[in-house]
């Protein structure tokens, strides 16, 4: 399966060595790389004082079902430093199921696309990087379409 879109993040330690390493990690398990977007410097939301994120959108391709891709993922980020705490805690790598082709998922666990994709141009500039022309399978517009609302918003 391809055009599944995943999203990295990160505001703690060296983030684009963690974003190497979890690339190297998703491999591994067989979550194969196939583009990888810029990187994209954002301050922290919602308390700007925080160190600056870093994000990067990537396609994979991937054999399995979402719940295992979403536990795969979970792995690389413990594997990479994340520690749970409170909501928007820094963290040293965040990993987001962005897109899975038209998907549309709604599990207690997994919510696809990622409800808060559209809200955010940290997502949608690295998304249009990849893919401008892609459509949103619920919202109908493409992922330039999304940028240009946002920005004008
Ligand atoms: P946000 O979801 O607003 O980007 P976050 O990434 O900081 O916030 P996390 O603490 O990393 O949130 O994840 C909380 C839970 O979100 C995860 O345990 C996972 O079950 C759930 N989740 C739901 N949909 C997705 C998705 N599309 N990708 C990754 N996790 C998801
Ligand atoms: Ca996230
Ligand atoms: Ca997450």
């Amino acid at each position: 399966m391809k055009g599944i879109y995943l999203m990295l993040g990160g505001n703690l330690g060296d983030v684009a060595v963690t974003f190497r390493e979890a690339m190297a990690l998703l491999s591994e398990k067989k979550i194969m790389v196939l583009r990888v977007s810029e990187s994209y410097r954002t301050p922290a939301w919602p308390d700007a004082s925080q160190p600056e994120y870093l994000n990067q959108a990537i396609e994979v391709s991937w054999e399995g079902t979402p719940e295992d891709l979403l536990a795969n993922i979970q792995e690389v980020e413990t594997a990479l430093g994340r520690v749970r705490s409170v909501r928007n805690a820094n963290r040293t790598l965040d990993l987001d199921i962005v897109l899975w082709g038209n998907a549309v998922i709604h599990s207690p666990a997994l919510v696809v696309p990622h409800p808060r994709m559209h809200e955010r141009l940290f997502v949608l500039n690295p998304m249009c990087d990849l893919a401008p022309e892609l459509i949103h399978p619920t919202l109908g517009k493409t992922m330039a379409q999304l940028r240009e609302h946002l920005r004008s918003g």
